[in-house]
């Protein structure tokens, strides 16, 4: 790691999707991964969904989850850390915008930040239009005030679950 964790515990959340190789086995893990991470603690995970791609290219269907850590890593190492994890779990560096992918890991909140500074904007700007995040952070914290953006439930209320399927526990 490349900094000193910071002395305190900030609540962030990933959102997880793969339609490669084994959707859901990737993003299980995943979430072995986070588990592994340093200085940090996999609190909890949602259910599976599974949504429909968007975007020009044809591609097989998404398996999307959101996880809820605790991590002492500042929001630009923790960041750095999930990329990490997407190129151990096979992810190559370069690849189509919309393309498919084996293991997308998304820093969607962390902590009260917010921040619009090169390769890291948070909260994540897809946030407020992705059924496929809102509905499975929904499950782990209905209650969370996302900031600038608003709670979580009602930013849910303002998207319709269409294209998306609920599998289970993960
Ligand atoms: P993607 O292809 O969706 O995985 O996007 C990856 C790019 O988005 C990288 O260049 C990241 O630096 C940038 N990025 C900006 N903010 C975030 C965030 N909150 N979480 C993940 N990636 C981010």
């Amino acid at each position: 790691m490349r900094r000193p964790p910071l002395a305190i515990w900030q609540p962030a959340y990933i959102g997880l999707g793969s339609n490669l190789q084994e959707p859901n086995a990737q993003v299980r893990r995943a979430c072995a991964g986070l588990q592994a991470l340093a200085c940090t603690r996999l609190v909890r995970v949602s259910p599976l969904y599974r949504s429909k791609p968007f975007g020009p290219v044809p591609q097989p269907d998404f398996t999307n989850a959101v996880a809820g850590i605790l991590t002492q890593l500042d929001a630009r190492t923790l960041l750095g850390e999930l990329q990490a994890l997407e190129r151990a779990l096979g992810r190559p560096a370069e690849r189509e915008r919309w393309g498919p992918r084996v293991i997308d890991l998304d820093l969607l909140v962390y902590g009260r930040e917010r921040r619009e500074e090169p390769g890291l904007t948070l909260p994540h700007s897809g946030i407020v239009e992705r059924n496929f995040v809102l509905y499975p952070l929904a499950d782990l914290a209905p209650e969370l005030d996302v900031p600038g953006l608003g709670r979580v439930a009602e930013l849910r209320g303002r998207v319709t679950p269409e294209g998306l399927e609920r599998l289970g526990e993960p």
